[in-house]
């Protein structure tokens, strides 16, 4: 099993070191604008594998990808001083036609995984230029911020996050939307659950939301829940385990929203995305979907893709 990381950043390298450390890859290759920082990274990795698994860590160009089942985007550039949104944007929707070029001549049956930010954007321009089948092509959606959520909610109930089922579905970002009405433990609703606070989830959401400004304000960048959450969606595909996870995914007519790609809780397995899972969302929560999808469409609309 091999694995490609584009943009071995804080992101992509700390990814790599997961799936290092995880034993889930035979094989990594690196690739970065910067070739001597994924060199680096090469060594730097490889020097640890007699403490980890076996495991073959390469650098180098495009052409190392060659024979990956999965790519990961985590490529990107910052913001400049006074730059606004859309100019960032349309500059990374230009790495991003570089790196998908660069992905389809070497790995044209690969799975696409993108990390780079706006997720949900970026996902769509990756699928767009790839040609590839939407199923092969995620984004990590709202995957970190469910487990965000999730982490906050555990806190509060005193319970281990993984017995926390909640999810947050929509744009990666702003607009994003808690999935109140289908939050549960053990089957118990969570406005019916001890120790419910309405007060109490609406804070839980705000910092689940809002965790990565927080982050960033105090060391200038996330990097770790988000390489865990990449290596869970890649453990998924490759032990095909159907497990369900809030990604980014193509949606048509899902609760009326098409055409976009957003995050929703979707089966992931041996061909990527295997099924979307359509929430029976209260009305509010619906509207509140639509309003995030259509967010995500405005921006679409805005480039020439
Ligand atoms: P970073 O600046 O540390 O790394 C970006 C890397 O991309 C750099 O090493 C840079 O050299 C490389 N790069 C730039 N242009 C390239 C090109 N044309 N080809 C190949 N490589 C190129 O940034 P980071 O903190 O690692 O973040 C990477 C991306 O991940 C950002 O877009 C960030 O917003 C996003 N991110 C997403 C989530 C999420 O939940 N999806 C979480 C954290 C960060």
């Amino acid at each position: 099993m091999k694995i490609g990381v584009v943009g071995t950043g804080h992101v992509g390298s700390t990814f790599a070191f997961t799936l290092l450390l995880r034993g889930l890859a035979r094989e990594l290759a690196l690739v970065d604008r910067r070739r001597d920082k994924a060199e680096g990274d090469a060594m730097d990795l490889n020097h640890a594998v007699p403490f980890a698994r076996p495991v073959r860590i390469s650098a180098g160009g495009y052409e190392t990808l060659q024979g990956a089942s999965i790519v990961c985007i985590a490529a990107g550039v910052a913001q400049r001083p006074g730059e606004d949104r859309l100019s960032l944007l349309r500059r990374n929707i230009a790495v991003l036609r570089e790196v998908v070029a660069g992905i389809t001549a070497h790995c044209p049956e690969a799975i696409i995984l993108v990390a780079s930010n706006p997720v949900d954007i970026l996902s769509y321009a990756a699928w767009k230029l790839s040609g590839y089948p939407a199923a092969r092509v995620i984004g990590s959606g709202t995957i970190l911020d469910t487990a965000r959520l999730r982490y906050l909610l555990s806190r509060h109930y005193r319970v281990d996050p993984r017995s926390v089922h909640a999810h947050i579905i929509g744009e990666h970002g702003d607009s994003e939307v808690p999935v109140w009405s289908l939050a549960n433990i053990a089957g118990i609703r969570l406005e019916d659950f001890e120790g419910y606070e309405p007060e109490a989830h609406r804070v839980i959401f705000e910092k689940a939301r809002d965790a990565a400004y927080e982050i960033i304000r105090r060391k200038g960048a996330t990097y770790y829940a988000i390489a865990v959450g990449l290596a869970r969606i890649v453990e998924s595909i490759l032990r095909d385990e159907n497990t369900v996870l809030s990604v980014s995914t193509l949606v048509n007519g899902y609760h009326g929203v098409r055409d976009v790609y957003v995050g929703v809780p979707a089966v992931v397995g041996r061909n990527g995305v295997e099924r979307v899972i359509e929430l029976p969302l209260a009305r509010e929560e619906v509207e509140a979907f639509r309003r995030s999808a259509s967010i995500l469409r405005g921006v679409l609309d805005s480039l020439d893709l």
